[in-house]
């Protein structure tokens, strides 16, 4: 996937993806005892690369960090400008960009409190990372409770649960899984958040915080939503309110803005919230000066 000599940030040096190796005997690799981000970064209208959001994606890699009691050795603004440097040094304006922190070898326990942390970030070009419009399924598998895991951190672990979810859903010949909680509403796709909309109220309903990931493109969603003047819940959603909404959508930073064109056998219109999206999309690419404090771009 990525050239021999792309450059890959690890513990603070560039190094050669071919150099980027660690042991065999790497905790996080065992047991999911990892953390990360994935972050994206726009080409802007003269060239430059702008991260999107990078402040909010470092405050979560070091909440999520935090609990797993993993101990960062590099600031926040290290690890910022860290991602500006992969950027730089491998030529890339627009691209991918995934920070990852795990457990190293030293022990094989469960307990990882004597094994160092490493951190890791890699950037490529990725493009599109779901089709423009999706189909989605609601599959059987729930999204992890938050009375075992911690469901608004982004744990290499907890990614199982999605990875099942998703495969479900292709199996069905969907392409896209919709996950409920253990309550059985509403909670979020595999990697990405969900929008319900009602066009004739111009309201936006969206599953409440404390069951799913705290996106932040969930968070820039409603924020552009109401500037353009919807109203948004942040309720519980039932199953069984699927048919009153028009349309649906989902989001997040690999997913941008998606529409659905339907969950199961329930048909939805894919041209809604076009506002919102054209929106959205020049933001990211640091075209709104009212939203320019969410765009990183450094010399
Ligand atoms: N839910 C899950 C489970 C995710 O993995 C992601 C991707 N990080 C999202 C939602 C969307 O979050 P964000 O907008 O911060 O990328």
């Amino acid at each position: 996937m990525l050239e021999e000599n792309t450059k890959v940030w690890l513990d603070g040096k560039l190094v050669d993806f071919k150099d980027a190796n660690v042991s065999i005997l790497t905790h996080s690799l065992h047991y999911g005892s990892s953390v990360f981000e994935g972050i994206r970064a726009y080409e802007t209208h003269n060239k430059q690369a702008s991260i999107f959001r990078l402040q909010e994606h470092i405050d979560r890699l070091f909440y999520s960090a935090n609990v797993l009691s993993q101990n960062i050795d590099f600031s926040k603004e290290e690890i910022m400008q860290a991602c500006h440097d992969v950027l730089k040094e491998n030529n890339l304006t627009s691209a991918y960009i995934r920070p990852l922190v795990f457990y190293d070898h030293s022990s094989m326990g469960l307990d990882y409190t004597n094994n160092k942390t490493r951190v890791a970030i890699i950037a490529w070009n990725w493009g599109k990372y779901l089709k423009e419009v999706v189909r989605a399924r609601i599959v059987s598998i729930r999204r992890i409770s938050e009375k075992s895991l911690i469901p608004d951190a982004k744990v290499g672990g907890h990614y199982i649960n999605s990875t099942l979810a998703t495969l479900e859903a292709k199996q069905f010949g969907f392409d896209e899984a919709i996950l409920l909680d253990h309550d059985g509403f509403i909670a979020e796709g595999p990697g990405e958040n969900l929008f319900f909309v009602n066009t004739h109220t111009k309201t936006l309903y969206t599953p409440k915080l404390g069951k799913i990931l705290a996106g932040i493109t969930r968070a820039s969603i409603i924020e552009i939503a109401k500037n353009l003047e919807y109203k948004v819940v942040e309720r519980n959603i039932d199953v069984n309110e699927l048919t009153t909404f028009q349309g649906v959508f989902m989001c997040g930073t690999a997913a941008e803005f998606t529409p659905l064109s339907c969950i199961g056998d329930i048909d939805y219109d894919e041209n809604i919230c076009l506002d919102i999206k054209d929106t959205f999309n020049r933001v990211l690419r640091a075209e709104l000066e009212e939203y320019k404090n969410w765009n990183s771009i450094r010399e």
